[in-house]
Parts: C-alpha cells; sequence; structure tokens
C-alpha cells in the first residue's frame, strides 16, 4: 500500500468504486472517464508504478490480470466484436496513475492504436 495512491486506496475501498471484480491478486474497477462503452480498469492490488517494475516473481498476477480482462469481456457483452486491453508506462505512453493498471476497452469499434 502507498499511502498517496489513489488506486491503493481503490483496492482497499478507501476511496469509493463501481467495482467489477476482486481476488487476491487484482482488482477491476469502472474508469470514471470512460472513452467507451467498455472501460473497465484492472490493477494488481499490490502497488506497482508501472508494469516496467513487475517482473517472474509478478507471472501470476499479469497471467490473473489477463484471465479476468478475457472474462470481462464476455461478461460485458463486448467479446464477440472484440476488445483491446492497453497499459501506458511512463511520459510517452501517456501515464496518469503512477500503479499499473490495464484499461480493457470495448463497445465500440476503437480505432487505429495509434493517433497518427
Ligand atoms: P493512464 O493515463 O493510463 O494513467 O490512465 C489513468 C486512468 O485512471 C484514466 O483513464 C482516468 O480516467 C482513471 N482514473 C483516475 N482516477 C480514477 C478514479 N478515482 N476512479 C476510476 N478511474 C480513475
Ligand atoms: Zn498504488
Amino acid at each position: 500500500m502507498s499511502d498517496d495512491c489513489i488506486f491503493c486506496k481503490i483496492v482497499a475501498a478507501e476511496i469509493p468504486s463501481h467495482q467489477f471484480y476482486q481476488d487476491e491478486l487484482v482488482t477491476a474497477f469502472q474508469d470514471i472517464s470512460e472513452q467507451a462503452p467498455v472501460h473497465i480498469l484492472i490493477v494488481p492490488n499490490q502497488h506497482f508504478n508501472d508494469v516496467g517494475e513487475m517482473g517472474d516473481a509478478q507471472a501470476e498476477i499479469l497471467g490473473r490480470i489477463m484471465q479476468v480482462a478475457s472474462q470481462l469481456a464476455v461478461q460485458q457483452g463486448a467479446a464477440s466484436e472484440g476488445w483491446r486491453l492497453v497499459t501506458n508506462v511512463g511520459r510517452n505512453g501517456g501515464q496518469e496513475v503512477f500503479h499499473t493498471h490495464f484499461h480493457l476497452l470495448g463497445g465500440r469499434p476503437l480505432g487505429p492504436l495509434l493517433t497518427r
């Protein structure tokens, strides 16, 4: 737990969120500023600044995030038309919250991967 981290507080339910899923490793909750009909953030319960800080010892957590993304895509009705899982790292990645998170996006055509 990092004291000044908003996502640590969401994991601990100290800040409210619309939670879709939680287990001993990961938590999934609604993005507060959704950019698609399905926009869910999936985070490790433990604090890491970004995915670059996670290694072999976190393989189970990272695997769980992928599985939960697939399951939530099905539950949210986005699986048949397709979806995207994105994690931003650092300044060039446009990262704003420095607790590793993956954006699960779907429910509409998502366009090109990058703006040109
Ligand atoms: P990133 O730019 O990849 O760091 O994404 C950070 C994401 O966190 C943005 O999509 C924000 O809308 C989202 N966000 C920030 N604060 C909250 C919050 N309190 N609850 C849910 N999502 C949030
Ligand atoms: Zn944190």
